[in-house]
This record gives structure tokens, sequence and C-alpha cells, in this order.
């Protein structure tokens, strides 16, 4: 199976080769754990989850280790603690903080049908790797100490910016924010600061007596080094951390190791957006993950996990998608209209076109598409049966639940079979004698029992046929 991949750092659809197919490894950028995670933070989640399924069913499960971390060292996170919890000492109040908002992660995603990846480092265990990098960088004269702070040196790299394509020059340009005083280059970043009175602090890098804290992007190029080497395979995260994030994730990892890649492939998720914008914390427009599958929030539904999980594959990963009610009530009919395979044997593999449409730079629309085809033959073919389950297990898309389950928060009206088809009897036979005022008032009988009637011709016979189901 040939898998191809975009590529952000060469523009273009690459065939994948792992450095090491014993060993294939992908870093991921996780959480900043301060509050709950809105859907739009879902997205690289799902869909990097998928890739780790294709990677383990190409490449074998034991050769394959996927790295995501948890931030929990940040300014939003200080600011939430002693706002919660006053009472406590800083530190006791953001460890507290931080355990609880990675707990309701865990839980929000494992809803979602996430695996966990092979190991997720707290950039707070790893310390130690980020001051080793900061005296590396500065060893090497990529970077400065200045009013105790440890700063990258951009012009020591010469191509810094092609990740995010851009010079220099355009960068310098473009940079509007006051520009610290100590910095020598206005596009130089931050790899260590002094901590300010109750902030957490550790010992400082490069000789500084002051206790300070790590930069942001300094903790993912040391959990990266530390559990996937020097140069690993694929690095991924939505589009917005492209800059600066990963840039000087790039930058600071190059200068430190001599390299001329950190990651070999660069992978980045669209935007989830609403009305066109991106869901975000700071403009407010978000719907939490917690929200959606516990609260009537958004559509006045509650959502199944599988069902938001496969509302979000149906967009490519690259495009933007707009979370619609609409989407997520299309999803969930599809997973109803699925729910025959329960009790259907597994076959032991996937169905090769899917794996081939994920090797496709993950084209799940088209996996999709071709799920459903599989569906329509299933139904009459036990075999067709059995594979459709192993694909949508393989995707992470079933899980036996049941249409209730499917639907949750939705009262199930106990409805009596043998009340409803001597009624849906009389009613053709009053449609069959031309009497609609009758037929219509079997239907709406019918209605307030909770029963919705589907009539389809029978192609050979000619014969109008009625099939029901519970109103959702
Ligand atoms: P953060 O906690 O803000 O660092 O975000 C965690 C992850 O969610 C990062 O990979 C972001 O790129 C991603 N992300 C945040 N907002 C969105 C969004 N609206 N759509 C897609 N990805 C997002
Ligand atoms: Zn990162």
């Amino acid at each position: 199976m040939s898998l191809r991949l975009y590529n952000t750092l060469t523009r273009q659809k690459e065939p994948f080769e792992p450095l090491d197919p014993k060993n294939v490894r992908m870093y991921v950028c996780g959480p900043t754990v301060y509050d709950f995670a809105h859907i739009g933070n879902a997205r690289p989640v799902i869909v990097f989850d998928v890739l780790f399924r294709l990677l383990r069913e190409i490449y074998g499960k034991e050769h394959v280790t996927y790295v995501r971390n948890i931030t929990d060292v940040d300014d939003k996170i200080n600011a939430r603690a002693a706002e919660r919890y006053p009472d406590l000492a800083p530190e006791i109040g953001i460890r507290k903080l931080t355990e609880e908002t990675a707990a309701q992660f865990h839980k929000d995603i494992a809803a979602l049908g996430v695996l966990e990846p092979t190991v997720e480092p707290r950039a707070t265990e790893h310390i130690v790797e980020m001051v080793a990098l900061c005296n590396q960088l500065v060893a090497k004269g990529h970077a400065y100490v200045a009013a105790d702070h440890v700063l990258f040196d951009v012009s020591s790299m010469a191509d810094y910016g092609r990740l995010s394509n851009r010079s220099l020059e355009e960068m310098e340009a473009g940079a509007r924010v006051e520009v610290a005083p100590y910095k020598k280059g206005p596009m130089d970043f931050v790899l260590w600061k002094p901590s300010k009175p109750g902030e957490p602090a550790w010992p400082s890098p490069a000789g500084i007596a002051a206790p300070g804290r790590p930069g942001w992007h300094i903790e993912c190029s040391a959990m990266a080094g530390k559990h996937l080497g020097e140069v690993f395979d694929i690095h991924g995260g939505g589009i917005d951390l492209a800059f600066p994030h990963h840039e000087n994730e790039i930058a600071q990892s190059r200068c430190a190791h001599g390299t001329d890649v950190m990651a070999r492939v660069w992978m980045h998720n669209g935007f989830l957006q609403v009305e066109g914008e991106k869901m975000s914390k700071s403009l407010g427009n978000f719907i939490t993950i917690n929200e959606l599958l516990e609260t009537k929030k958004f559509g006045a539904n509650q959502w199944h996990g599988r069902v938001v999980r496969f509302a979000m594959l149906g967009t490519h990963y690259r495009q933007p998608i707009d979370w619609t009610v609409d989407r997520l009530v299309q999803a969930r009919a599809t997973l109803f209209d699925l729910s025959f395979l329960h009790g259907a044997p597994v076959a032991d593999a996937p169905h090769p076109e899917v794996v081939a449409a994920l090797s496709d730079d993950l084209n799940t629309p088209s996996a999709i598409s071709i799920i459903h085809g599989l569906a329509k033959s299933a139904h009459r073919n036990a075999d067709t049966a059995a594979v459709l389950k192993a694909t949508l297990q393989f995707m992470g898309l079933y899980g036996n639940e049941t249409q209730a389950e499917l639907n949750p928060g939705h009262e199930v009206r106990a409805i009596d079979a043998s009340k409803v088809e001597p009624l849906i009897v009389a009613r053709l036979a009053a449609r069959r004698r031309k009497d609609f005022k009758e037929s219509d008032r079997i239907r709406d009988e019918l209605a307030a029992m909770g029963v919705v009637l589907k009539d389809a011709k029978n192609k050979e016979t000619g014969e109008i046929e009625t099939t029901w189901e519970i109103a959702r």
C-alpha cells in the first residue's frame, strides 16, 4: 500500500517513506490544559488518530510511535489556577487545575473514539531537556542571554521561515507588536524567561541566576527530541500552529542538533469554523466537546461521540469545516442505518479500497463514500457486512451502540409493534380504496404513538409497501 501525504514543508503531496519502517515516529502538538477543549481542538486529535490507525495498519501496530504532548506550563494556566484556587499555593493550584483539565480532555476524546497515543509527555516533566537545549543553542551561537531571558537569534539560521514560506525581511516588516528592548532582532523569540512571583519557577540555563520558566516553543522541541529523536517522520497540528510555533520548533531543534530537518513531513489540519470564522476561545464562538456530548446546547440535542467523529471526518482534513447541526443529523442517520451490523461477524481486515482512500493523504470523504456503497450491499451479503464492520472499527466509527445510545438524551418510547402492524395494513387498504381521509387519520394516529412511516413502491409487484421506524 503506498501512502502519500501532503507536506507543508514542500507544499506537495509526496510518497511517504519512513526513516525506519520498524519504528514510524509521529509527534502532534496537544492541548494546553487550562479549560475544557472545544470541538475545534478535537479536530487535530481525531485527524491524527486516523493517521495513527492507518500507520498501524500499514506498518504493524508495534511499529508506530505516536507522541501527543500535554502543555501544562502557560500564562493562561497560571491565571486560571489563581482564579479558581485562590487559597492554594500557586504550584498546588496549578497542578490541581492541569490534572483536572487533562482528565476531562481524556474523557472527552475517548468518547470520540480516539486511541491513546504511545507516549503523552507533559511539559513540566521535561524541564531538564529544555534547559539542555537552551544551553546547546547558546553554546552554538544560535541563542543569547539578555535581561535574564534566553532568546533565539533568528538571524543565525539561514533558512528561518521555510515552513511558513516567509523570508525574515517580510516577517520583520510585518512585525507590528512592540519589540522588547532586550531583543537583538524583532523576530527573535523567547526560549526561557524569568518567573514572576507566584509563577512556577525552575533553575535557569546559561548561567542565569534568577529562576525562570520555559517559553512555549521549546517544550515541543524537548519532548519530540527525547521521545522520537533528532529527526523523525511526521509532525502535526492545526494550521494556526505553522507560524510561529512550528517554525520555531524547527529552528530550535535543527540548530541544536545540526540537522537539515526536524520532522520530514509536516501536516496541518484546517480550521473548524462557525459561520465562516475559526472556532476559538478568544472569539467566544466555541462549543466544548463536553457540551456537545452531555448537554443540549448545540441544535437542542445531545450528540453521541461516534456521531461527532463521523461528522468530523466527512470533510478532508486540510479543508475548513463548517460545524453545523445538519452535519451531525446526517452523521447520526448514517450510523443509525449501520446498526444492522450488530451481531454480524467481523472480518480480519478493513476494506482495501478504504485503506487506499486514506492512504491518499487521508481522504476520509472518499473513504466514507466507499462505506456508503458497502453498506448497500452488506444488507444482502454477509461477507460484505463482515468487511464493513471491520472497516468501521478500523476508522473508530463503530462501537456496537444501539440506536438509542447513538441518540443520547432522548426518551426511548416503548412501542407495541403488535399494534403498529394492523394499523399499517388498515392504512394501505384505505389507500387502495382511495379513502385518503382515513389513511391520513391512521398515519396521524401512528405519529402520535411515535411511529414514522416510509412508503416505497416494490419494483417487482408495483405495490406500495410501508415500513416504519421510531421517531427520532
Ligand atoms: P491550543 O490548545 O489552542 O494550542 O490548540 C490545540 C490544537 O487545536 C492545536 O493543534 C490547534 O491548531 C488546534 N485548533 C485550535 N482551534 C482550532 C480550530 N478552530 N479548528 C481546528 N483546529 C484548531
Ligand atoms: Zn508543539
